[in-house]
């Protein structure tokens, strides 16, 4: 093959839990555009996913008895073994594969056997037991790739190479180091001059000086694949795993962590330090020798393009990612004798390094009046002795008054190269913390500024995680959302939402997250978002007891930006619930009535608190649905107008009943046909008893500034006498006799020119009235479309001639949308407030 230079691809245990994995593997490294690229390819494997621990296992139960050894070797075996026979076609290469395997399982067990009999594994058994996973890998991976490159009839080289041959290293005080000259030997002598084609290579494990086996470390496998990239100069090095990239943030725990497309050699170092479990952090020192570019890919979607880890770039972004490391213990030092004593950290720090303790954060203040630092928390018992043993002295003189070791600490960090020169990014991080109410224990930025750290509760990680992500990372007007009442306006609304979410982000940032749902008896919660194309199974599916606390903290999310509920449906029980909404900070915006036509005592509280806690509430739809009905008169009154009086038609039922009677049918027919054809209420009384229509009149009226309660209004009812309870089948039933009343109303109305409307009147002076109305045939209630709603204004302004608004004022379609349209509103005061 002409060779052009080596590149180096690593696959973790992740890229090589199952046969169906191995094929994926295979897959990528002879097809595509990694197998189709012209040069030579080592790929350097893990253990099986899994396999390394199972066996790290395997020496822990020797340890207590000779009795776990072999269900714990059968387990292993069991698994290989059915690998092998999925992948390996050939059975003559089946049976050398398990032979080899079996003598391998045959060591072990002697190794296994020693360390029950001493009771104590020395590193040496360990290392040796543990390294056995990528042996076995590397092996298998070989023989089947080879069997694959035959089968394409492909002229393409495969061979194993064992990483114990090849690998010398030193065991030093920061971790393993490479043997050079001894390695560069062993490189030259096994890729030099040969044909390339592909080279499988064992990671994790090496040789010391003295040729005996060890290893690099748990994950050990990514610096593995950077020692041989820097050694064969290669072009690039590809860490395969199964996650998109380095993330902004550990995927596990933070739902919306975003891939980094390009990171410095030292960002990426920092991220892996700092608890980024994607890459070893010794992996970029041997690449940046011979700037080296390392990828970071996905097995399971090669089609990504993954991140790139490379010589600093101009830097783009303040902050790169956010990470966290769990299980420390802070250490506190405290005493006046410290202050201006040279020599105090240069002690503390011996006697630690000493007793092999690692520290991982430092923080002093600039008066030295104290020290504080952070270690893992396995060694939060010994460490307080270890610095009343340094400090004796100065213990006894009380120059040193306190030592106090706070175990179940977090650090979390932030990293970023372009930190340095942005003014502003500890008080984010700070302030993101303290909005959530998370108490920062000690602080510590890295003297190469690219780190700022935080060590806060153990408990609180996860949050705190959450809260700096979404502070560095999330669009201000990201709105978590729980919608109440799936029915017929709140499942368009869903719909609606889906069509435009995509458009919504990409033109205006806007991310409306609907990730709660709730019916009057079950909820359907999601971390990220619910996927809107099938929220009706999910909801069956997945869905839970209604719980509204639970409903509510989940909505209420802390780390993100904003909260809103949408409230589709009409109930006056969840119209209650506002208030503790609101109290906890969360946006409404609703097609209900209930709340805003309740009490007068309840509307003042409700929207004190609301006020006190900076929520928005949006309420457009109350009132003939998307027409803009409260905006107008909003519009009128904010900008000085005084407005005198309104009428309208505001029920889309009455209106079509009396657009059509006209006594050439009863009017009980026309009642019950409209209510076959959907046009009232199920229950024709909520509609013809008025009470619809005053509830808006009640809400224009507030609007106004009157204060009206419901009892103040004058409303005619249309149910007769006696009808108003009892069932909807009575209630039809007895209707027709009171036709000749209705008939009667109209006759006397047409005698002497004139039509009946269903009217309400609102008067700045005199109240408010809603009733049915004999009206000039002229009139402008009279001349509308069958289902319309029409308000009028009159104010100082449109004195002589009103304003008007009309059109379509109720269904499900144009209601939803002005719920959209609302939710719209929302977002462009909360982009303006922040
Ligand atoms: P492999 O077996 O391929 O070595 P690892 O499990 O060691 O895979 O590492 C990949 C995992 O690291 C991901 O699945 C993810 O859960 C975790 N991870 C933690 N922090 C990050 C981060 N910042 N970016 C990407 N992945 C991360
Ligand atoms: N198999 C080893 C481990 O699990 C090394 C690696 O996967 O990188 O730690
Ligand atoms: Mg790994």
């Amino acid at each position: 093959m002409a060779g052009k230079g080596w590149r180096v691809h690593k696959f973790g245990g992740t890229s090589l839990a199952d046969p169906t994995c191995f094929r994926q593997v295979a897959d990528i490294l002879l097809n595509g555009e990694v197998g189709h690229q012209d040069a030579g390819q080592v790929v350097v494997v893990s253990a099986m996913g899994g396999m390394t621990n199972a066996l790290l296992g395997l020496v822990q139960a020797a340890e207590q008895s000779a009795d776990n050894i072999p269900t714990g070797l059968e387990a292993i075996s069991v698994r290989y073994e059915a690998t092998v026979r999925d992948l390996i076609e050939s059975p003559d290469v089946a049976t050398e594969l398990l032979a080899q395997f079996n003598a391998d399982i045959d060591d072990a067990t002697d190794v296994l056997n020693a360390v029950s009999l001493v009771g104590s594994a020395a590193e040496r058994s360990r290392d040796l037991v543990a390294g056995f996973g990528e042996i076995w890998s590397a092996r298998l991976l070989a023989a089947y790739l080879e069997q694959r490159v035959v089968a394409d009839t492909r002229e393409r080289p495969v061979r194993w190479v064992d990483a114990r041959e090849l690998l010398v290293v030193e065991h030093g005080e920061m971790g393993p180091t490479v043997v050079r000259d001894v390695t560069q030997n062993n490189v030259d002598r096994l890729f030099g001059g040969r044909e390339k084609g592909i080279v499988v290579v064992t990671g994790f494990i090496a040789s010391d000086r003295d040729g005996l086996q060890t290893t690099l470390g748990r994950n050990g496998s990514d610096f593995s694949a950077s020692i041989l990239g820097a050694l064969l100069k290669a072009d690039s090095i590809t860490i395969w795993t199964d996650v998109d990239g380095v993330m902004s943030a550990n995927p596990n725990r933070v739902p919306d962590a975003q891939v980094i497309e390009d990171l410095s050699y030292n960002e990426a170092m920092e991220l892996a330090y700092f608890g980024a479990e994607v890459i070893h952090p010794q992996t970029m020192s041997p690449a940046i020798e011979f700037s080296i570019p390392i990828w970071i890919r996905n097995t399971f979607n090669p089609a990504a393009r993954g991140s790139r880890i490379g010589i600093d770039h101009e830097p783009t972004q303040g902050i790169k990612g956010v990470t966290s490391i769990d299980d420390v213990a802070l250490v506190n030092l405290e005493g006046a004798g410290m202050i201006g004593v040279p020599g105090t950290a240069d002690r503390l720090f011996g006697a630690l390094r000493k007793a092999g303790i690692s520290v991982i954060l430092i923080s002093q203040a600039s008066s030295e009046h104290s020290i504080c630092f952070a270690v893992p928390s396995q060694h939060a018992g010994e460490v307080e002795k270890v610095v009343r043993r340094a400090f004796r002295a100065e213990l006894e003189q009380k120059l040193i008054q306190r030592v106090e070791v706070q175990d179940h600490c977090s650090i979390i960090a932030v990293v970023g190269d372009a930190m340095a020169g942005l003014p502003g990014i500890a008080a984010k991080f700070f302030g993101t913390f303290g909005s959530a109410g998370i108490s920062v224990k000690a602080i510590a930025q890295g003297s190469s500024e690219r780190n700022i750290s935080a060590v806060i509760d153990r408990a609180d990680a996860t949050r705190a995680l959450r809260v700096a992500h979404s502070g560095f990372y999330l669009s201000n007007k990201t709105v978590s959302i729980g919608l109440v009442g799936p029915g017929h306006v709140g499942s368009v609304l869903l719909d609606q939402i889906a069509a435009q979410a995509d458009r919504l982000r990409a033109e205006f940032s806007l991310d409306f997250r609907v990730r709660a749902l709730a019916t009057s008896s079950r909820m359907l919660l999601a971390e990220g978002r619910i996927d809107l194309s099938n929220w009706r199974e999910a909801l069956q599916r997945d869905g839970q007891a209604l719980d509204w606390d639970v409903f509510t903290a989940h909505v209420n999310a802390d780390y993100l930006p904003h909260a809103a509920i949408l409230d589709c449906s009409a109930s006056q029980d969840i119209a209650q619930r506002y208030l503790q909404w609101f109290g906890d900070g969360i946006h409404i915006v609703t097609p209900n009535k209930k709340a805003q036509s309740g009490s007068l005592s309840y509307y003042d509280e409700l929207h004190a608190v609301r006020r006190r806690n900076g929520a928005h509430f949006l309420y457009e739809t109350t009132v003939g649905a998307a027409l803009p009905i409260i905006e107008t008169l909003r519009d009128l009154r904010q900008t000085g107008d005084e407005i005198l009086s309104i009428d309208g038609i505001f029920s889309g039922t009455l209106a079509y009943l009396f657009n059509v009677f006209d006594t050439s049918k009863d009017f009980s027919t026309i009642v019950r046909e409209a209510r076959d054809s959907g046009y009232t209420e199920p229950d024709p009384r909520d509609d013809l008893s008025g009470m619809d229509v005053a509830r808006k009149l009640i809400i224009l009226a507030r609007e106004m500034g009157m204060r009206l309660e419901l009892d103040d209004l004058e409303i005619e009812s249309l149910v007769p006498e006696g009808l108003g309870d009892g069932s909807i089948d009575d209630f039809l039933e007895a209707l027709p006799a009171h036709d000749g009343a209705m008939a009667e109303r109209w006759r006397k109305a047409n005698a002497a020119g004139k039509i009946l409307r269903y009217v309400g009147r609102l008067n700045k002076d005199d109240g408010a009235t809603v009733r049915l109305e004999a009206l000039p045939a002229d009139h402008p209630f009279g001349h509308m479309n069958l289902t319309d709603n029409i308000v009028r204004y009159v104010s100082r302004r449109y004195s002589d001639n009103p304003l008007v608004v009309q059109g379509p004022g109720a269904g499900p379609v144009v209601t939803a949308a002005g719920v959209f349209a609302d939710l719209l509103r929302l977002a462009s005061y909360l982009g303006a407030v922040r």
